[in-house]
């Protein structure tokens, strides 16, 4: 029986990658997504992967929908916390709202998907949980204290959380892309892509399927003695 793997935010953008490439390393995959249906159909028709609707901001929405994947498709034993948002303003302009969509998604959303799979995990001693960062929650970004402080603590969760998990089996990582050729930030004119381009050091934009690579390593076998580790990917943009 192959190995099962929940990716949130897994129909678009990096998400979308990482589900590809795990499906092609031999896991069974569950994508879940917030509310673009579109986007998740188109995913599904092209991939065969299933897709499951919930927030990740929601506690109770979250023990749901882990029940009815594992019903689906049994007990997962690998967790890849990818879905994000952003929500920037320069800090005198942002509000309530903006800071806690973004702290409610990026950071508790992980505890929120995290904690209803840890029981299970220790249990049957194997478990996987992959956390995508980000450079600005390394290095700091003007217009995203929200964002920059999420990720952040998504690395101190990410560093706690092994120390728990290393006696259980479980390992717990993080990887943190720079930036990444996805629709947001080839949305962008093409002056500002082209000064972030010049920002970093390999001269181009990451791959999706780049961030998928160290994903896919971060859940193998191979990769039993990393934990509490940080992959960083940002084509040199960044040393940590
Ligand atoms: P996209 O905006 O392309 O996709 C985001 C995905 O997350 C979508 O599937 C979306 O679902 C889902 N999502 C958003 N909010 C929720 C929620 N509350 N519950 C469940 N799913 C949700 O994002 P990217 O691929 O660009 O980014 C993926 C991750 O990588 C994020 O955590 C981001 O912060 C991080 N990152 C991205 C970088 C980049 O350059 N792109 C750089 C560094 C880090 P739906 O389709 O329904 O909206």
């Amino acid at each position: 029986m192959s190995k099962v793997a929940l990716v949130t935010g897994g129909t678009r953008g990096i998400g979308a990658s990482i589900c590809l490439a795990m499906k092609n390393a031999g896991y069974t995959v569950a994508a879940n997504f917030a509310g673009n249906e579109e986007a998740a159909a188109r995913f599904t028709e092209e991939t065969g992967i299933k897709t499951f609707k919930w927030s990740v901001a929601d506690y109770d929405a979250c023990v749901a929908g882990i029940a009815q994947v594992e019903a689906d498709l049994g007990p997962i034993d690998i967790l890849v916390n990818n879905a994000g948002i952003t929500r920037d303003a320069p800090f005198h302009k942002m509000t309530r709202d903006q800071w806690k969509e973004v702290i409610d998604t990026n950071l508790s959303g992980v505890f929120n998907m995290t904690h209803p799979l840890w029981s299970g995990m220790r249990e049957r001693k194997f478990g996987r949980i992959i956390n995508i960062s980000s450079i600005n929650g390394q290095k700091g970004q003007f217009a995203q204290a929200n964002y920059s402080a999420a990720k952040a603590g998504d690395l101190g969760f990410t560093k706690a959380l092994a120390q728990e998990g290393a006696r259980a089996g479980i390992t717990v990582n993080a990887v943190c892309p720079g930036y990444i050729a996805t629709e947001m930030v080839m949305a962008v004119p093409e002056k500002v892509r082209e000064s972030i381009i010049g920002q970093i050091p390999v001269g181009r934009l990451g791959e999706p399927e780049e961030i998928a690579r160290c994903v896919v390593f971060l859940a193998s076998d191979d990769a039993g003695f990393v934990t509490g580790s940080t992959i960083t990917a940002n084509g040199g943009q960044y040393f940590i």
